[in-house]
């Protein structure tokens, strides 16, 4: 069986869980669940990022430890991952003590390898990044993420020589298109590498300044550097050096948003390099969800809560939503009025009303049971067999390679073409003829090609995969992938054995008026 591992980033535990982090989860998850239905042992990891000045800040606010503080918020941010229905393996926390050794373990590695020294260094300090800037990466003297000046501080620090690696990188990313992608932040990532405005990076921080972070094993006066610490969860997770899971599961790929790029397209390589670890495979950059085409924030009033509209349209609307409408490195824009188009059209009109009317006549002229097949195909039906195999192998190669919203297109022609074949073949007009051999055949074309299209929607949607699955007459086990191939499913059409019994009615996606649209 082949392995798969996909990692979100960590998430940095002082604020709540908004859109964004939302989108990351539903698409990681989809992912994984796509490449358990294509029969590979799939592990998805995510986690929360504890570390560094901005908790230490947060906590003494709220008159909190940092320990407790950071227990509640990832308490909080854990609770929302069955609300979102990510099926994730692990849940990795940068204050475990597993993932503390596992960072010790590797900062002295790279030490004893020489690629670790300690020097006299002023830098600019922004501290909402808890990082230095060298003078070329300031743009106007600011920091280029958050528009302020940053602190001069000059003290002795501790530097990983990342330098050393960097047109080792450049050379990799041009040796290998899809290392970073989509192609704009591959290029992004060798736009910062021929700058020059890369040096070495500086992962300590003196305990004199912050105390709350990774001490390091060969100097009890410092702690690690925040991203270095975080960076490392992705192997710690998978209990690196020694672990049944690193064995089995590295090297895998990782999901960010285009903010922290520079991080994984940079100094992660790099770290893993010098410490002599095989690389990632990808690394899948997505986009920022804006609204009214700006991005979301407490001030303008246009944050988008991802609880509120689940609550309101069901969490599969908004998963498939999300999937559909942003092209996946791209920023989208949300709209409540978009999302409430795709569910009338794509969900109830398309595909909800496929289920319902076939259903239903299925009611009506078999009692509810899948017929025989009697009678030989016809042209048209063999068009609707070859329509089904080309709509999933284009749904396999653009869901594998991260086109989300063209694979959900692809899908959609085959949902289409179903409904055009149910209008072109006037089931109900044989009905009244009494040509019971010629209906036969299309109801099963018909319900041959729909278990397909619920097959191929379990990872956007996995909970009405199931639902479709069942009002078909196939049985399903809620968390497990409900096939053990989708790529054998192309070339197959087969239909349900005779006397399968099947939903008397489908109301899978209800209509929604729009007198329910509430502005953001
Ligand atoms: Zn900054």
């Amino acid at each position: 069986m082949k392995q798969f591992f996909l990692s979100t980033p960590i998430y940095y535990v002082n604020a709540k869980p908004h859109l964004g982090h939302a989108y990351t989860n539903i698409v990681a998850d989809a992912v994984t669940r796509f490449h358990r239905l294509c029969g590979e042992d799939a592990f998805l990891l995510t986690g929360t990022d504890e570390h560094g000045d901005k908790i230490a800040q947060a906590a003494e606010k709220q008159g909190m430890s940092p320990k407790d503080f950071v227990d509640s918020v990832s308490a909080e941010f854990q609770e929302l991952l069955p609300r979102l229905n990510i099926a994730n393996n692990r849940l990795v926390r940068t204050t475990d003590d597993a993932h503390k050794r596992v960072v010790q373990t590797f900062l002295q590695k790279v030490h004893d390898a020489g690629d670790i020294y300690f020097a006299d260094f002023g830098g600019h300090y922004c501290y909402g990044c808890e990082r230095f800037y060298t003078e070329k990466e300031l743009e106007n003297g600011l920091c280029p993420q958050h528009r302020t000046t940053p602190e001069f501080l000059s003290e002795k620090n501790y530097f990983f020589r990342m330098s050393k690696y960097l047109p080792w990188l450049a050379e990799h990313i041009e040796k290998n298109p899809d290392f970073i992608r989509p192609e704009r932040y591959r290029r992004e990532a060798l736009a910062m590498l021929e700058s020059g405005a890369l040096e070495d990076l500086c992962i300590s921080r003196p305990k004199s300044r912050l105390t709350w972070g990774i001490e390091l094993p060969f100097d009890k006066n410092y702690i690690c550097y925040v991203w270095f610490d975080a960076l490392i969860n992705y192997i710690s997770a998978l209990s690196w050096p020694d672990g049944a899971d690193y064995a089995r599961y590295w090297p895998g790929e990782h999901l960010v948003a285009k903010d922290i790029l520079k991080p994984h397209a940079v100094f992660w390589p790099t770290m893993l390099k010098a410490a002599g670890l095989p690389l990632y495979n990808h690394l899948n950059v997505h986009g920022y969800w804006l609204s009214r085409a700006t991005k979301m924030s407490k001030s303008l009033g246009n944050v988008v809560e991802p609880e509120d509209l689940c609550a309101r349209y069901g969490l599969d609307a908004f998963r498939y939503f999300l999937l559909r409408e942003m092209h996946f490195g791209a920023d989208a824009n949300f709209s409540e009025t978009a999302m409430i188009g795709r569910i009338n059209s794509d969900l109830s009109n398309d595909l909800g009303n496929l289920f319902s009317r076939v259903l239903s006549m299925l009611a009506k002229y078999y009692d509810s049971r899948a017929p025989e097949e009697s009678g030989k195909r016809k042209a048209d039906d063999t068009a609707i067999a070859q329509l089904c195999a080309a709509a999933l192998q284009n749904y396999v190669q653009l869901f594998s390679t991260m086109q989300f919203a063209l694979a959900l297109e692809a899908l959609w022609e085959l949902v289409r073409g179903l409904n055009k074949y149910v209008d072109s073949q006037a089931p109900w007009a044989l009905f009244k003829q009494g040509n019971t051999a010629r209906l036969a055949t299309i109801v099963l074309v018909l319900l041959t090609a729909m278990r397909k299209i619920a097959l191929c929607l379990w990872p956007v949607m996995p909970e009405t995969a199931h639902r479709m699955l069942a009002q078909l007459g196939q049985r399903t086990q809620r968390n497990s992938a409900p096939v053990e191939s989708l790529e054998a499913e192309i070339t197959s059409f087969e239909g349900p054995a005779a006397g399968t019994e099947l939903a008397p009615a489908s109301n899978l996606f209800p209509r929604i008026g729009v007198k329910n649209l509430r502005s953001p």
